[in-house]
């Protein structure tokens, strides 16, 4: 159930409202919008009488929510959430494509820094790179850990980037929380639900990858996790899943990209470097994302691909990378969207 306010309606009206949904044992989701705010309903097994609300004159209309994931669906909140990092960074809604580049994995300072200042140069707005890694051997490289976090930190102080980094246990969150901005909720994570209602429960925005095998409706739901545990700064990352084609990595699903805007409110992110896991693939795949007009990208980039802890196979390098944000900037207009004002433009 969602309740729409009338868009007179103050914060002291609002709270009355939120205050008779707690009386009645539910919880109360107010979602501010554009000219009003709509406060969804969860935790009611059946149905919620619409005389439950009737002497609340402040109240526009009550509407049934069809979708199985209620908060993150556009039907609840029809306007798009804009995940606000401070600085000038706010990803999805507006006008404005922001690109997340940098390593796989974080190697040593001389790596990431050389990384954090070719990216940002090209006119990425935040830095990604990995310090704590699910690999699916445990004889490969696991990540620097809290030393690549605190590099993260320096990186991000020397370039004015975003960091966005994975959070890979729960053990690990506030570790993580505490140097990145943004938390990336990795493929293989994607439903670990004690994670998700942990990051649910930190201030930190999120990054929730696609599943290696995850339908679109179960990216939703653990989206779903996370907003409703209290953590409304989530965005949608479609990164490939498995299908039976073995040629490439994993399998770009475009489409999902395009659903998932139709379907909810939240930013989507596609990142075309796991999409398809071939270096000289992944400049084509990220424009087509960016013709797509989706809201952003990840992208891995790096110093020296061949010589990669991880992912070398699939890293840009930053001849490749330019050129590629060269073509992102080119083609933008077309879906009505450009890089941020402060993102230089190649030379
Ligand atoms: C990554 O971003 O390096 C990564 C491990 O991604 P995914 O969880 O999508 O495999
Ligand atoms: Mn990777």
């Amino acid at each position: 159930m969602l309740i729409v306010m009338k868009p007179s309606a103050s914060s002291e009206d609002i709270a009355r409202v939120v205050e008779r949904i707690a009386e009645l044992g539910f919880r109360a989701h107010p979602i501010p919008g554009e000219g009003r705010t709509a406060i969804g309903v969860t935790g009611n097994k059946g149905p919620i009488a619409e005389e439950w609300f009737e002497s609340f004159t402040t109240i526009a209309q009550l509407v049934r929510v069809t979708q199985p994931f209620k908060l993150v669906s556009r039907e609840v909140k029809p306007d798009a959430t804009i995940v606000d990092l401070g600085d000038g960074v706010r990803i999805g809604g507006s006008a404005t494509f922001h690109v997340m580049a940098g390593p796989c994995s974080v190697e040593s300072q001389d790596q990431l820094f050389a990384a954090a200042d070719a990216v940002r140069a090209a006119g990425a707005t935040l830095l990604r790179g990995g310090a704590y890694k699910p690999r699916t051997s445990p004889y490969e490289f696991q990540g620097l850990k809290v030393d690549g976090l605190k590099l993260l930190a320096q990186a991000r102080d020397r370039t004015g980037l975003k960091i966005v980094t994975e959070v890979k246990d729960t053990e690990t969150l506030d570790a993580v929380a505490e140097h990145a901005d943004v938390l990336q909720l990795g493929a293989r994570n994607m439903q670990n639900y004690s994670l998700l209602e942990a990051v649910g429960r930190s201030h930190r925005a999120v990054l929730l990858k696609r599943g290696l095998s995850a339908t679109i409706k179960e990216v939703l739901m653990a989206a779903e996790y996370i907003y409703s545990a209290g953590n409304t700064n989530v965005m949608l990352c479609e990164r490939g899943i498995r299908t039976f084609e073995t040629m490439t990595r994993n399998t770009l699903d475009l489409g999902a990209a395009a659903v998932l805007q139709e379907m909810t409110h939240l930013p989507v992110i596609v990142d075309p470097s796991h999409g398809i896991g071939i270096r000289r693939h992944v400049p084509a795949l990220a424009r087509a994302a960016a013709a797509l007009g989706c809201d952003g990208l990840i992208i891995e980039v790096h110093p020296d691909p061949d010589r990669a802890w991880s992912d070398g196979q699939q890293s840009l390098t930053f001849a490749q990378f330019e050129a590629l944000m060269g073509d992102v900037r080119r083609i933008l207009p077309v879906v009505g969207r450009e890089l941020p004002l402060g993102a230089r433009a190649p030379s």
